[in-house]
């Protein structure tokens, strides 16, 4: 009995999963990048790609405030929303629902780690592990404001202009170019200037 393991185990247990996660993500987030039109999308991704470096070596500043091992252990998890996300890479679908798609999973993948870091900052405050509490709540609040970026990024005006792809009005179906949806008739594009 005395051998069970203890909530600190399962925080170090936790520390392995995320770090692995974000070395996942390092190598996960230029493809996304360079499989992204939108150029805001690409910078968006590009940033979040810096970020995430900085996000590592913050991991590893909380693995020395505890005295444990700088180590990783496989995260099945950002796996999968990976793998997930490589599928929709090999689709043949036009630019601007490519990039929804991008979004789409690229917030899977925040919100993931949302749930990690939410769990580490509050597991670390009750633990009394307040130096490891403060350096997972900045990566938390950074992971927040990526996932609000591409929230922004896709209610901004890519959501709707992949809508417009997908169902042009008839009007506009005569009108727009025989490829791509970035045409339009003039009230496509009225509205579209709107929207940005
Ligand atoms: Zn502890
Ligand atoms: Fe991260
Ligand atoms: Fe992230």
């Amino acid at each position: 009995m005395s051998d069970a393991g203890t909530l600190h185990d399962a925080f170090v247990d936790e520390l392995r999963d995320i770090y692995d996660a974000e070395k996942q993500l390092t190598k996960a987030l230029p493809k996304l990048a360079k499989s992204a039109s939108s150029p805001g999308l690409r910078s968006a991704f590009e940033s979040h790609l810096e970020e995430t470096r900085g996000q590592v070596e913050r991991l590893e500043q909380v693995f020395e405030s505890l005295e444990e091992k700088v180590r990783g252990k496989h995260c099945d998890g950002i796996a999968g929303i990976i793998e997930e996300g490589k599928s929709i890479m090999e689709e043949d679908f036009d630019e601007v629902a490519m990039d929804a798609c991008l979004i789409a999973t690229g917030q899977r993948a925040e919100h993931y780690e949302m749930a990690a870091y939410g769990t580490l900052v509050a597991w670390a405050r009750a633990m009394g592990h307040t130096t490891a509490a403060k350096l997972l709540q900045e990566t938390l609040n950074e992971e927040k404001a990526a996932d609000k970026k591409l929230t922004s990024l896709a209610e901004g005006g890519i959501n709707q202009e992949a809508a417009d792809a997908a169902h042009p009005s008839e009007e506009e179906e005569e009108e727009m170019p025989a490829r791509g949806g970035r045409g339009g008739s003039a009230v496509a594009v009225a509205k579209r200037t709107s929207r940005r």
